[in-house]
């Protein structure tokens, strides 16, 4: 199936008078005929279902569904995209170990990893993405247990060489992690280009109406997890009476392990009703993806042509610094746009707070276009230094062009622009 008929069936396909629509299972736990049976399901909780703090039929159809859009072997939800950041690094790294991530990720990754993984005692080395592969070679330590980028980052929205970063990886003998919210599988399907898993916020474009908080993990199975470097995936799980996942579970180890043993102890596992009503913004995702790429071209070229304008950044455009990576790795350029307003912060201020269309929200990747002046929102705990390293300028506006019609989105960033004065 193309992406389009997965968005519309993968994940679920109805039996003989069952519902046409994936049901809500609303129900913590499940019931089985005798003790011996519910015995079964503990030895091994893939057969069948226990308790819907860690799987539940509604979720499940929802990550079969990403995890075939992504061509994965398996996918997890989370409550969060930040919990999917957690467990993704958590599923490989204990205290005392590191990763290398680059420093143009989400506000709230960076906080994440520089502060609460540093607590934990997991130590993120930040590279730089124009780092030279020796430069980067010589950042791994012998405790580097995993890459981590993001596909086209929020807000900077620089593209991540994402095969450059797998074949490094793959070099120290470590899987490259790669958050792909802003490009979503319908633009990019990072394990094509060598990505070992991925995550997603999903609530972005993924639900795309800015109903429900999620995230999710889907595990390519294409990493080997048996190169002497994961004892935790190799060897028993005492917490699983001695489970070893690569032996039991093959392919699928990392996505399993995270279920059985992260998720049955963190329990940030979404309810059935937010998998329900993230499955209907699935349904429309690939159509969504293609209409949120021509309006931000349209947009990203009429404000490439303003002299209110001291900045642009949309991968979509060429002469953009990352138009050739975008050519490479994605089938459009997404949805958003930074730019940087000529006057720096307050008249950043004043034109965002002109607009009568777009919504000044902390969001972005909904049906409705929004603005966002990252520097005083979503980063304002970042330093001075940090937000550079991200790629963030004061002035700078984030802009999520939303599913609106063209004229009427142009209209209102044209009169916003024209209380600007230079
Ligand atoms: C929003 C976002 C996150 C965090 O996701 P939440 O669902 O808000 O927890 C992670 N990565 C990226 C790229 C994001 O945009």
């Amino acid at each position: 199936m193309k992406d389009e008929t997965k968005c519309l069936h993968s994940g679920y396909t109805p039996k003989n008078s069952e519902p046409r629509v994936v049901p809500i299972v609303q129900s913590t736990t499940y019931v089985y005929d005798s003790t011996d049976d519910v015995a079964a399901v503990f030895d091994d909780p893939t057969k069948s279902l226990i308790y819907s703090r860690f799987a539940n039929p509604t979720v499940m159809a929802v990550e079969d569904k990403i995890a075939d859009l992504e061509g994965g072997v398996g996918a997890m939800c989370t409550t969060s995209g930040q919990a999917a950041s957690l467990l993704s690094v958590l599923n490989i790294c204990s205290a005392g170990d590191s990763i290398i991530s680059t420093p143009q990720i989400y506000g709230g990754t960076i906080n994440l990893f520089a502060f609460t993984l540093k607590k934990l005692g997991i130590e993120v080395i930040f590279i730089p993405e124009d780092a030279t592969d020796e430069e980067i070679d010589a950042a791994f330590k012998p405790n580097t247990k995993a890459v981590f980028g993001e596909t086209i980052a929020n807000p900077a929205l620089a593209v991540f060489d994402i095969e450059r970063f797998a074949n490094i990886a793959h070099k120290h003998g470590v899987p490259l992690i790669v958050d792909n919210t802003f490009a979503t599988p319908i633009l990019c399907k990072p394990f094509e280009f060598g990505a070992d898993i991925v995550i997603h916020s999903t609530s972005k474009y993924m639900d795309g109406h800015a109903v429900q908080v999620g995230g999710v993990i889907v595990d390519s199975g294409s990493f080997d997890w048996t190169n002497g470097n994961f004892p935790e995936l190799t060897e028993p799980d005492e917490s699983y009476h001695g489970l070893v996942y690569t032996e039991d579970y093959g392919k699928a180890a990392y996505i399993l392990k995270a279920r059985m043993q992260l998720m049955r102890d963190f329990g940030c596992y979404p309810a059935a009703h937010s998998a329900f009503l993230l499955n209907l913004g699935l349904e429309t995702l690939a159509v969504r993806m293609k209409q949120y790429c021509e309006n931000a071209q349209t947009v990203a070229e009429f404000l490439a042509g303003s002299d209110k304008i001291e900045s642009i950044t949309y991968p979509g455009l060429p002469g953009d610094a990352n138009y050739e990576l975008a050519q490479k790795y994605l089938k459009g350029a997404s949805g958003v746009i930074s730019f940087v307003i000529k006057g720096g912060r307050d008249n950043a201020v004043r034109f965002m707070d002109s607009l009568k269309l777009a919504s000044n929200e902390v969001h972005v990747a909904d049906i409705r276009t929004c603005v966002l002046n990252p520097a005083s929102e979503t980063h304002r705990q970042l330093t001075d230094e940090q937000l550079v390293a991200a790629g963030i300028e004061p002035g700078m506006v984030r802009l999520s062009v939303g599913l609106e019609n063209i004229d009427d989105i142009l209209e209102d960033l044209k009169q916003g622009l024209d209380k600007v004065e230079i």
